[in-house]
Formats: structure tokens, sequence, C-alpha cells
């Protein structure tokens, strides 16, 4: 199997009524899925589309978000998963841009779409949209390097860019995988895969996509919520599950968690964003089976780099990593001006992995500062150590210039979360005369305690350098945080910076 084209056709040979995707109650077996996104795809022709057209899905997770994936990949025509939390300007800026020809939207996102493309199909309408259609194969073949789908990034760093996917990026590392005789991440055919990422971020598309192409069941959320994730790992024996690492907080917060039946949990995926060693130490002792670490970007079709279960050693500095890269992807870290820099010391990651982006829709330029000859230029300080690991500061644009040194927001989070009054911790940077910037701390208490700054302020001390160390402490609620669990900064940092250049970020 070397394309998305080929997934259903093939389970539906070998496991027609195994359960392809589960979700709230519905069942869809493989050869539903296979039928079913064949009828799509056939309408989806009969409705004018042609291989490379754009149609965008604006919904929650379901049966048919994998349907109209399918049919999508069936058809040639190539999927733009639209975030369901954006405001109706951002939802026409992706259907512009992308020029989506036809939309399926969900009821209740209808009033998000102020331009409407040509052609509109409403969830609630797919049956009778796509009935007429025949549910035999359309024998449409595409390449690895065919488009499939064109993701949004969230925006963090400026305006959200089109990230175009061939199908190669749902299979180099797979392939590589089992080229190379290693299992760092298996999937098995018996296995009931938790999704909680959503479908629109490439975390859920991916981990979605490798399930099915192993012909698992995934477990689809509407939406995620602890609780419900919580439940259905004990009512429906789920094996596998992957998670942003704020998604695994709120799991654990859940009143009773540590006393819940996670038996049949036999892995876990995390990544998406840093964790701290606090957070990663009780979810092991939690949730108490495999864990592994990811790290990647939509650019790099998702994972490029992971830390395998037996990395997972509470008081190992590994830790602290994000794991090696897969066979068949490189990493190296640069300085500024684009020399390699030693093992060791800390620069600009890129990722060298045949499951990269195409492009940037429509933007030559920023494709061409991102690709540089096979390699991705992730934006993320790190480093790599001497056996190949590799480090991940944070993002280079979130580093705090305090005197001219880097501050990375991660490391100074990770310490304050060991604190027992932490709950969760943001640090920014914000306005200085004499040093630039300076550190400035944001922290959720531990529910019912309230530290206070000086206390830790003490406990840092002997942590961290003076220069890392915050010059003020502010109390929140709640962190700021996109729907794939990555903290909004730039929500709190903008109270600091006001219209200044540094706001851009
Ligand atoms: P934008 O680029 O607009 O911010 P985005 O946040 O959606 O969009 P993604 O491609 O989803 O972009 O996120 C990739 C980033 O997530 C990486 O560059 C890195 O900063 C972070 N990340 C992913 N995995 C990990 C990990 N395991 N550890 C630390 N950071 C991670």
């Amino acid at each position: 199997m070397k394309t998305l084209v080929q997934t259903t056709r093939h389970h539906a040979e070998r496991r027609p009524d195994h359960p392809a995707v589960l979700c709230e109650g519905r069942s869809l077996t493989y050869d539903g899925l296979h039928r079913e996104s064949n009828r799509v795809a056939h309408a989806l022709r009969a409705a004018g589309l042609a291989p490379g057209d754009r149609v965008a899905y604006l919904g929650k997770e379901s049966e048919h978000y994998y349907e109209i994936l399918f049919g999508c990949a069936k058809s040639g025509t190539v999927l733009v998963p639209v975030n369901w939390r954006l405001t109706a300007p951002e939802v026409s800026h992706i259907l512009q841009d992308s020029g989506t020809r036809l939309l399926f939207v969900e009821e209740e996102f209808a009033a998000a779409v102020e331009s409407e493309p040509e052609t509109v199909v409403h969830l609630g309408s797919l049956e009778g949209w796509r009935a007429p259609h025949p549910h035999h194969d359309t024998q449409f073949e595409a390449t690895p390097d065919t488009p499939v789908a064109q993701l949004y990034t969230s925006g963090t760093t400026g305006l959200p860019k089109g990230v175009v996917l061939a199908h190669r990026s749902f299979f180099a590392i797979r392939d590589a995988l089992a080229s190379e005789g290693l299992d760092w991440i298996d999937w098995r055919a018996g296995d009931i895969a938790l999704i909680g990422i959503p479908g629109f971020h490439i975390g859920g598309l991916w981990w979605a996509t490798q399930n099915l192409n192993a012909g698992t069941t995934v477990v689809a959320l509407r939406a995620f919520a602890a609780r419900q994730a919580v439940d259905l790992i004990r009512d429906l024996g789920i094996t596998t599950a992957c998670l942003v690492p704020a998604m695994l907080r709120m799991m654990l917060t859940e009143p009773g968690a540590g006393a819940e039946d996670f038996t049949t949990l036999r892995k876990t995926v995390y990544g998406g964003s840093p964790i701290s060693e606090a957070l990663l130490e009780e979810s092991l002792a939690v949730l108490d089976c495999e864990f592994a670490q990811i790290y990647g970007l939509t650019e790099t079709g998702n994972t490029a780099v992971c830390l395998p279960p037996a990395a997972h050693v509470p008081g190992s500095p590994l830790m602290q990593a994000a794991g090696r890269p897969y066979p068949g992807v490189r990493t190296k870290v640069i300085d500024g001006d684009g020399r390699a820099l030693p093992p060791g010391t800390v620069g600009e990651v890129c990722l060298a992995t045949p499951a990269h982006m195409v492009e940037y829709w429509g933007l030559p330029d920023k494709t061409a500062e991102t690709l540089v000859d096979g390699w991705i230029h992730t934006g993320d300080a790190g480093y790599v150590d001497e056996d190949g690991y590799l480090f991940i500061r944070d993002r280079i644009k979130d580093a705090v210039l305090v005197a001219g040194e880097n501050v990375y927001p991660a490391e100074i989070e990770n310490v304050l979360e060991s604190h027992p009054g932490v709950a969760e911790a943001v640090v920014v940077g914000a306005p200085d005369e004499r040093w630039g910037e300076y550190v400035h701390a944001f922290v959720v208490p531990t529910a019912g305690q309230q530290p206070r700054p000086r206390d830790l302020h003490a406990f840092l001390v002997p942590q961290l350098a003076s220069f890392k160390l915050p010059a003020r402490y502010e109390f929140i609620d709640r962190v700021p945080r996109n729907p794939s669990g990555k903290i909004l900064r730039r929500e709190l940092r903008d109270r600091f910076w006001g219209d200044s250049a540094r706001k851009v970020n």
C-alpha cells in the first residue's frame, strides 16, 4: 500500500466487517468505509470536480469525515479540513486561499461561511447527495506524490499557511520502519485507537490514517473532552491513544482519574508541544502503559523523530528528549548563517524526511525559505546529543532575549511545573528598559493552593541560571490554548507589547 486510495480497498477485501470508525455509538465497517467513500468520490466527479480541485470540510469529527477524506483521495481531489473553532473571517481566508470549489459543512457552523464556494453540501444531507451514485470502486489511481490534503497551520506564528501534503506523507515513516524491522510505534490489527487530536490538525489526521492503513479500529471524539476520553478507554477497551500534553493533563486532573481502570491501554503516543517532566512522570504512573513521544510539524507530515518506550525511564535525562530520527530521516542543527553546529549546541533544528510537504499553497517564497534542498527548517530551537537524540528547547520566535541571552520558555515552565503548588505555567518576554526583555511567568495554581511568588522564586533559584529567573509572577485561572493544545503565547505576550514589532512574532 502506497496511497490512501488503496487503504479502504485493501481492508474491505480482507476484513470487510471489522469496524473501521466508531463515533458516538455508531460503527462504520471497512466495507462501509470503502463503499461510502466510493460514492463520495463518484458524487464529487459528478459535481464537476477534477483531480487537484480543493474540497473543504468544516465540522466536528465523525465517520463522515473519513468517508469524505477517502472520497477525496479516490477522486483525486484535495481535502482542506477547516478548524471549526475559527471565526467567519478566518474560515473565509482558508476557503478563498485554497480556492475551495465544494464545501462540506455541518449545520452548526454554516453561519461561519460568509463567502460560499460554488457548491455547499450540508452534512445533514450528505446521504441524499451521494445516494444516486454507485458504491463501486472509482478505479482512480494516485501516485505517492499526488497531493491529497491541504492543512492550514494554526497561525500561532503568523497568518495560516496551506501545507500541501501528498500520499507519501502518510506512508513514508511506516515504510521506513518496516524496512528496518523497527517497531518504535507499532499498530496491530486488533487495536482500538483513540484519536484525541482533531482531524483538521496533522496529529489527528496522521494518527487516524496510520491506524486505518493498519486496519485497526479508530475511535473518533466529536471534540475532545477529558471525561469522555477516560470513560471510552474503560468502556471500549481502548488499546492505543494519541494525545497532546494538554489532553493528558486534563485527563489526569479528572476527578478520580488515579483510580480509573486503564488496563487495556498498551500505548500512549504524545507530542505536538513540549511536555514537562512532572506531567510525563505522572502520566506514566497513572496510565501505566508504554509511552512514545513524537516530534514533527505539519510541514514534515507529522512525526520525523520519536522517543521510543524504552527511553521513558523516570529520572533519565532522555525523558527531556524529543527522540531520535526514524530510519531515512536526518536531523541537523544550524546557526543563523546556515552552518551546521556540533552536538550539544543549540540552534535551529532542520529535518530531512521523505514525508515532507509538497509546498505552501500559493506561497513559493515561503516554500523556498522553509524547504531548502530537501531540509525543512522547523523554526524550533534545539540540539542533538552525541547519541543522536534531539532535544527541543522551544520555538525560536518564543525565546525571551534577556541581555543578549536566549531564554526558552519551555525550560522555565518545566521547572515551575515541578513545584507542587503549580498546575500550569507559561513564560513570556516583557519589555525591560535595562535588559531588553524580562521573563514574566504566568502561573495557574494547583487547586486549593496559592503559592507565594517568593516561594516559587526560591524554588527556581538553585535550578536555573539567574538570567532565566522570572522577574514577575502573575496568577491566572487558565492557560489559553488552541485546539491542538498549543499555548497561545501571543495572547499573553501582547498585553506587554501593544502594537510594537515583538507582537508580530
Ligand atoms: P503554526 O506553525 O502556525 O504555529 P501549528 O502550531 O499548527 O502552526 P504544527 O505543525 O502543528 O504548527 O506544530 C509544529 C510545532 O509543534 C513544532 O514546530 C514544535 O514547535 C511543536 N512540537 C511538535 N511536537 C513537539 C514535541 N514532541 N515536543 C516539543 N514541541 C513539539
